[in-house]
């Protein structure tokens, strides 16, 4: 390490953020860049530990310590190779990822961890300034194509990956634009789609073909797809939302998360959206239900809508990581404090909602709930009792369900293809069967096949589908490198 007593002279510093009444007035991202020199001396700060646990942390497997050294030298360039070897796309987990890196961080067993998240997006965002980051297009073709349906990050890095290989892909995306839970789950304030368009353009460039309203089992076969193509993946997310089914569920001012975020996502793209009702939180109280990365951001786009009260409910308690965020090792990263937080939510924990109450028009005006107090029946479960007197109302005009997601949408795709699924109704395609599914030459990554999960996880899995496909048509070895951690 360049500095191996960095951690000593300089401690733990993070990106500066607009102030909340600048943010909420518009849907820019929130962060303000960082001076180049003050993110070198975060570099620094990365000690020579021995046993990078960073490393293995980080589902890619990404080399940390030596992009950190490579920045603390000023070679940018070198650091973006690095980097770019075991990540196609650094510039969205530097933005949005919940840095499982940083939690294991040797340095954060006594003192906040190296800033390995914002480095990680200061190297993207340098290559793309400086210009390192240019289309790589494979130097021969195989012949071989392959379909990739569904453009969210599994698909892309799986696509990003066959190409390199030399192979022809094409991507089959059912929404109107390329990106999936990046493009319409994410807010801007989080990712502007911006970031997601250049990407697009240099993997456009390296030749890959991408197609937009093209929903494989609706408007496109599904089966003849296949026959068409040497080698199938599917990538298309886990797409099903986990209900709340109490009483007075069908109340008008109901709606899940997505419906929510995706409309808003389409009209701050300027995209038509006169066919859908508008859901809109201006002068509302409004309640989400989970505490999860959806809920958050329904926090953050109501709060930009104008809400006039924002309650985020969570049937967990609240996790030791909101008390003290550097807990090492930590708990799981399901429920965590966004920059949403900090524009104007109350926050409620192991809280149940009883039931859903409306007026004499059939609209929602308030949630009925209960608190709860976790703990074990006699056979070791977890289970919870209802904590008495403790039963209130919510005024509430709005309401969003952002409970998770139970798995892949089955009708369609799946059903006509007739892949086989996992006891979780995920598609059963496991790494240890090379992610095949049960479909002779159709494979499966990302949430589709683990379930709802992070962008990095689909990066991760996009990558290791692409080596086995590669194998699986080039005859059993693969050129792609394997993620490996040491
Ligand atoms: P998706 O991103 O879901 O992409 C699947 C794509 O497939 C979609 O575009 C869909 O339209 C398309 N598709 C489906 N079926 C078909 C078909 N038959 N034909 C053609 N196309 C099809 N993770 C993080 O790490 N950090 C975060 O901050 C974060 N925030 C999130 C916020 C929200 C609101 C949500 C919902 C999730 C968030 N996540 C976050 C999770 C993360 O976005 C997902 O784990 C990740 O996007 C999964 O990638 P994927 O490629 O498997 O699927």
């Amino acid at each position: 390490m360049a500095d191996p007593q960095g951690f000593l002279k300089h401690t733990r510093e993070l990106p500066g953020k607009r102030a909340v009444e600048e943010r909420l007035a518009d849907w820019q991202e929130l962060y303000v860049p960082m001076a180049e020199e003050k993110t070198i001396q975060q570099a620094a700060r990365c000690m020579d530990c021995g046993v990078p646990f960073c490393h293995s942390g980080c589902p890619l497997g990404n080399i940390i310590p030596e992009f950190n050294d490579a920045v603390y030298e000023e070679d940018w360039q070198l650091a973006w190779q690095i980097l770019s070897e075991t990540n196609n796309f650094p510039e969205f987990t530097g933005r949005i990822c919940p840095a499982p890196c940083e939690t294991a961080c040797v340095l954060g067993i006594n003192q906040p961890p190296v800033a390995i998240e914002h480095i990680e997006k200061s190297i993207a965002e340098e290559a793309y300034r400086r210009g390192y980051a240019r289309p790589n297009p494979p130097s021969s073709r195989t012949g071989k194509k392959v379909a990739v349906i569904g453009s969210g990050p599994a698909g892309l890095a799986a696509a990003a990956q066959l190409n390199k290989a030399g192979h022809t892909v094409t991507v089959y995306e059912r929404n109107t634009r390329i990106g999936g839970l990046l493009r319409y789950g994410i807010p801007d304030f989080k990712l502007e789609k911006n970031v997601i368009d250049r990407r697009l353009a240099l993997m456009e460039a390296e030749g890959i073909r991408f197609e937009v309203n093209a929903n494989v089992g609706a408007n496109v076969d599904a089966k003849q797809l296949v026959r068409e193509s040497d080698a199938v993946v599917l990538a298309g997310g886990s797409t099903v939302p986990r209900d709340i089914p109490s009483k007075g569920r069908d109340l008008a001012g109901i709606h899940f998360a997505m419906d929510f975020l995706e409309q808003n996502n389409k009209r701050v793209a300027g995209d038509d959206q006169s066919n859908v009702p508008e859901i809109h939180a201006k002068g509302k109280n409004v309640v989400v239900i989970g505490g999860g990365d959806t809920g958050a951001d329904c926090v953050g786009t109501s709060n930009r809508h104008g809400a006039k009260t924002v309650t985020q409910i969570e049937i967990m308690e609240m996790p030791p990581m909101e008390r003290d965020p550097f807990t090492w090792p930590n708990w799981p990263l399901i429920l965590r404090t966004s920059t949403s937080h900090e524009e104007g939510c109350e926050r409620e924990f192991a809280v149940l909602t009883e039931e859903f109450l409306g007026d004499e028009n059939g609209h929602l005006r308030a949630i009925r709930v209960v608190n709860i107090r976790w703990g074990r029946d006699q056979t070791g479960r977890n289970t919870f009792v209802k904590i008495e007197g403790s039963e209130r109302e919510i005024p509430c005009e709005l309401l969003l369900i952002a409970a998770g997601f139970m798995h892949p949408q089955h009708e369609g795709l799946l059903t006509e293809l007739g892949v086989g699924l996992d006891n979780y109704r995920n598609v059963a395609a496991s790494p240890e069967h090379n992610y095949q599914t049960s479909v002779p030459k159709v494979f499966a990554a990302g949430d589709m096949r683990r379930g709802q999960s992070l962008v990095v996880w689909a990066i991760a899995e996009g990558r290791e589908c692409a080596r086995s496909v590669d194998a699986y048509l080039m005859g059993g070895v693969s050129s792609l490198e394997s993620r490996d951690v040491g």
